[in-house]
């Protein structure tokens, strides 16, 4: 089965600063990737351009069998094959927790109401919100509308979750929450991606963890190179904490 998600040496910059300079890696099926590394080491800017957020200057980025190194590409394919979900939930606060899932369901799949309400009552059953389908985002906490994402994410039935520091902005005690839903997916054979600064999450979790520093992959490999670094680089970034 070919990789869900492969690049080959990726370049991408901003006007005149590289922020990628040759990324590879790829991700199969069922795997779970950490992504770690400096702020400024081109995470966010990898992730983005998986889901066309972004485009790359060079190199070759496949995803779900697409090609996405043309400008070829069938968007619609695309973010119905990929999640995303970011540190911000970017939740509508006019329309309930059932309505923002029900969103993406509805206009991209043309699904009917009734269909739709029951897919959000199992999506937020997956990430233990069942019972506050008709609450509206600022009713809930934090880490709650984090999963309610998360739950919106699930709901287009994507076949990689992408997840870009989703538990940055909350507190300790609800970011705990919000990984234990991510915990759950991958044991559930998710395919995931991950950029986060949780170390000991990361290490538990991902099959594969990648660092990246300066826009490149410094070091790769199982959970192992955290505890037990092959370069300096890294042996200084996990021992920082950071
Ligand atoms: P990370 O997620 O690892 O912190 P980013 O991918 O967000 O890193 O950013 C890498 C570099 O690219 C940073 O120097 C950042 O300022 C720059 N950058 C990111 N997005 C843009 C953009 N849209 N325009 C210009 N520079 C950008
Ligand atoms: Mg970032």
């Amino acid at each position: 089965m070919p990789p869900i998600v492969e690049l080959k040496d990726v370049h991408k910059s901003f006007g005149p600063v590289a922020v990628l300079k040759g990324v590879s890696f790829s991700v199969d099926k069922g795997q779970v990737v950490a992504i770690i590394g400096q702020s400024g080491s081109g995470k966010s800017t990898a992730l983005r351009c998986l889901d066309r957020l972004e485009t790359i200057d060079s190199g070759e980025l496949r995803v779900c069998e697409q090609e996405l190194s043309g400008k070829d590409v069938d968007l619609r394919a695309l973010r119905r094959d990929v999640g995303i979900v970011f540190q911000s939930y970017n939740l509508f606060p006019h329309l309930t927790v059932a309505e923002n899932i029900m969103l993406a369901p509805r206009s991209v799949k043309k699904m009917g109401r009734s269909e739709a309400r029951q897919l959000a009552a199992d999506v937020l059953g997956r990430v233990g919100l069942a019972d506050r389908l008709d609450a509206y985002p600022e009713q809930l906490s934090g880490g709650q509308q984090q999963r309610v994402a998360i739950a919106r994410s699930l709901a287009m039935q994507p076949k990689v979750m992408l997840f870009d520091e989703v538990t940055s902005a909350l507190d300790p005690e609800l970011t705990g929450e919000v990984l234990k839903v991510i915990e759950k997916l991958a044991a559930d054979g998710m395919t995931m991606i991950l950029v986060t600064h949780e170390m000991e999450f990361a290490q538990r979790v991902a099959d594969l963890v990648i660092y990246m520093r300066d826009g490149k992959v410094h070091e790769s490999g199982p959970p192992d190179i955290m505890t037990n670094p092959s370069t300096p680089e890294l042996r200084r970034f996990v021992s920082a904490g950071q």
